[in-house]
């Protein structure tokens, strides 16, 4: 039940009819009892800039969720960023000060390693193949490098993107190992899809189905694609023995941060 003195958060995007933070949220606040909501916004781009003057404004607004495709143009509105969101040009989440200042981080990292570490992943000193160079593919490259990963493999049809990313990453972090050219899978601990390849009915592959035989059993595979739940991806990765992480396991792993930030969960929920 939303009341008068109810305290909001939300989530913008467009579309906002397929995102599952409104329901994990609301059942979350309801079975603690905390007078709080998350409501679902689908937002044109054209109110993007009145959008960030209303939240600033928005007295009862504790924060709001950002998700596709507003992640990049929101982080250039708001007063403040973290340290790896202002190295990522981009946000997942929004914090509305007391004094209606908007702070931004990028959480989708932390949620991916979260998840990875409940499979017994460690990134410390371990390597990574990463097929997807976009705006989550950057964040959970950012998120590895930062756990003390020691060498990544980075993977897009876009050079562009594979070259920007390298970028930030070589800047950040100097002592990282980072290619570009991969002939097998077997010297990764952990290989993940972060483009968008495998999703909803198709039976593509984002790795050749021949390349994929060279995987070790014991090589982590994970995907973001959270539907299908198991990926064209993560039904080879699985045959082949391998232990796997799917999408939704990143985006429940990513709950608590997103909530810490705004200030109305706790980290770990
Ligand atoms: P994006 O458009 O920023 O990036 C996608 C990247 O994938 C692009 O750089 C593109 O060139 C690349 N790509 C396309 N085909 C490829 C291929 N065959 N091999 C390698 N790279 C390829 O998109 P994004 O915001 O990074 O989102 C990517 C996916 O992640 C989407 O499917 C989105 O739904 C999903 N996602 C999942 C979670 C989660 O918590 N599980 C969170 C956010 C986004």
């Amino acid at each position: 039940m939303i009341r008068g003195s109810t305290e909001l958060v939300a989530i913008v995007g467009s579309p906002i009819a397929q995102v599952k933070s409104p329901e994990n949220f609301n059942t979350w606040f309801a079975n603690h009892g905390h007078d709080l909501a998350m409501l679902p916004i689908d937002l044109q781009a054209m109110a993007l800039g009145t959008f960030t003057d209303t939240l600033r404004g928005w007295h009862n607004l504790r924060g709001c969720v950002v998700t596709v495709p507003y992640k990049q143009a929101l982080a250039s509105q708001l007063d403040g960023l973290s340290e790896r969101a202002a190295a990522l040009g981009s946000v997942n989440v929004i914090r509305r000060q007391g004094d209606g200042r908007l702070l931004g981080d990028n959480v989708d990292g932390a949620g991916f390693l979260g998840a990875a570490q409940q499979h017994g992943f460690q990134a410390a000193g371990n390597s990574a193949l990463v097929v997807g160079c976009g705006g989550v593919g950057s964040a959970i490259a950012y998120a590895l490098a930062e756990a003390g990963l020691a060498q990544i493999t980075l993977s897009d049809p876009s050079v562009a993107r594979v070259g920007a990313l390298g970028e930030v990453l070589g800047n950040r972090f100097p002592e990282l190992e980072i290619a570009t050219r991969y002939s097998s899978l077997e010297d990764f601990d952990l290989v993940v899809n972060a483009s968008p390849v495998g999703m909803g009915n198709s039976t593509e592959l984002p790795l050749p189905a021949a390349l994929l035989e060279t995987l070790r059993p014991t090589t982590l595979v994970a995907d973001v694609v959270t539907s299908p739940e198991v990926t064209p991806l993560l039904e080879k990765a699985r045959e082949r023995g391998c232990p796997i992480q799917t999408g939704a396991q990143m985006a429940f792993a990513q709950l608590g941060h997103l909530g810490a930030f705004m200030g109305v969960t706790p980290l770990e929920i």
